[in-house]
């Protein structure tokens, strides 16, 4: 893979972080950062199919990219709203996991347990979203979640802090 100076489009002399050999200007790699939805009703934790690709027929955590300057716990209100027609408000900070994405993506997943906002019943308002369940903790699907190189052990923390531990 050939990489680009953005500032004058000389080609890099490696894969960035690096400095263009050309111009000068500094070149750097960072995750992206996502936010989380953990909605919890009754005990219960609001999980929606995929209907997209990657991990399309998995069960995913409601949530996705942050705009440039929204705040994680902003995107993930936003993105559960988008995916599941549910309000919800976060509640506190679950964890902060990095993981690969598609390609070399690699984002930095942030998780906030909500609570709803509102009344209504989830509907899968969203192309990207097949169905909607509400999973008691023992009924996760663990061996069936999108990104289970973190997804699971998001949804173990959690279980792990509605036990009291
Ligand atoms: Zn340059």
């Amino acid at each position: 893979m050939a990489w680009f100076c953005s500032s004058c489009g000389a080609p890099l002399p490696e894969e960035p972080p690096t400095t263009c050999a050309s111009c000068g200007a500094q070149h750097w790699r960072n995750p992206k950062p996502c936010g989380g939805a953990l909605l919890v009703r009754d005990g219960r934790l609001l999980l929606a199919r995929r209907a997209i690709e990657p991990w399309l027929g998995r069960w995913d955590i409601p949530g996705g990219f942050c705009d440039q300057r929204e705040h994680p716990r902003d995107a993930a209100e936003r993105e559960l709203y988008e995916e599941t027609g549910m309000r919800g408000r976060a509640m506190r900070l679950v964890g902060m996991w990095l993981d690969d994405y598609a390609g070399d993506e690699v984002c930095l997943n942030i998780y906030y347990e909500m609570e709803p906002a509102g009344g209504g019943e989830p509907e899968p308002v969203s192309d990207e979203v097949s169905e909607l369940r509400w999973f008691a903790p023992d009924e996760l699907p663990l061996d069936d979640i999108s990104f289970p190189a973190h997804c699971r052990e998001v949804l173990a923390t959690w279980r792990d802090s509605q036990n009291g531990g």
